[in-house]
């Protein structure tokens, strides 16, 4: 039987919009040691916005922008969002995409009306147009680069913001008071990106560029030093936030596989809600034992 005072704890919980989905991860969640945050749509707030569009074949920016954001009508990113909502707030009409394959995390390949197309991060683009990766000055503006090819052809970038979520250095310090030891960034974003948007938060370490394999391989390198909390809101997270010991899903707005692997769901758009979370944990477990 489920001691009362846990039960308690996961309706106390749910009360706060954090969905524990048992007695088990609850009592784990008082005794994390290590939280390892995703970037995009976890740490930010997943809108990002464009801030500029660089063509570098002289095609106009709108039509970098329509067949990106065509062929991005076959992604549940939030950057393929942000550049679906870009795209029509600007009155563009899309075309169906075919051929279509996405890359979680990564991006999409495609055809739209009989054009080769890829969009996604700059290196996973780069990577297969056979160009190096960007050395991106306008970025210094932005916090997500998205590369845009067209028949084999690096054709533009956009440069989009994606705020930090109003509160997270409070959050951050919040967890290290319930005991977190250690907080790392885990990114399939480039480097200089992340370092951005970490800058003054005061992280232990910081993880770029990795494939929804690599998150997992991290996750797993950090149960050895005691249990991992894994927040992610993507696809690509799904397998992280099920090797962790307690994965959290943001579930308003994330993708559902990301929600249904995860032991713990914010069902508020809120990732503030974790030190709440846990506080409650740590506390149902002092009373319960
Ligand atoms: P994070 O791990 O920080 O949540 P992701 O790994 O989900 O970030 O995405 C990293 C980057 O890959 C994004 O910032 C974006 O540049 C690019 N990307 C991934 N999927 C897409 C897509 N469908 N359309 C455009 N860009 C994408
Ligand atoms: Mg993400």
């Amino acid at each position: 039987a489920v001691p009362v005072a846990l039960v308690a704890g996961l309706s106390r919980a749910a009360h706060f919009g954090v969905l524990i989905k048992g007695a088990r991860p609850l009592e784990t969640m008082a005794r994390i040691r290590t939280l390892i945050l995703d970037k995009t749509g976890t740490l930010t707030d997943g809108r990002p916005q464009i801030v500029s569009i660089d063509s570098h074949g002289g095609m106009a920016e709108d039509e970098i922008l329509r067949l990106a954001a065509a062929l991005d009508q076959a992604s549940k990113h939030p950057v393929a969002l942000a550049i679906v909502a870009a795209a029509r707030a600007r009155g563009l009409v899309l075309p169906v995409p075919s051929e279509v394959a996405e890359i979680p995390g990564e991006g999409v390949v495609g055809s739209v009306e009989g054009h080769k197309i890829i969009v996604g991060g700059d290196a996973f683009v780069a990577r297969r147009v056979g160009r190096a990766e960007d050395d991106h000055a306008a970025l210094a503006a932005g916090s997500v680069l998205v590369a845009v090819a067209v028949d084999g052809h690096m054709t533009g970038h956009l440069v989009m913001a994606d705020p930090l979520r109003d509160g997270t250095a409070a959050m951050l310090a919040e967890l290290r008071r319930e005991g977190i030891e250690r907080i790392l960034l885990a990114t399939g974003d480039r480097v200089d990106v992340a370092e951005r948007v970490a800058d003054g938060l005061g992280l232990d370490g910081i993880r770029a560029g990795l494939t929804p394999d690599q998150k997992v391989l991290l996750v797993l390198t950090e149960r050895k030093n005691g249990p991992v909390m894994m927040v992610g809101d993507g696809v690509n997270d799904a397998p992280a936030l099920a090797a962790a010991d307690v994965g959290v899903a943001m579930g308003a707005r994330g993708a559902a596989a990301s929600a249904e692997a995860a032991d713990v769901v914010l069902l508020v758009d809120r990732v503030d809600r974790l030190g709440p979370g846990i506080e409650i944990a740590r506390r149902s477990r002092r009373i319960a034992v």
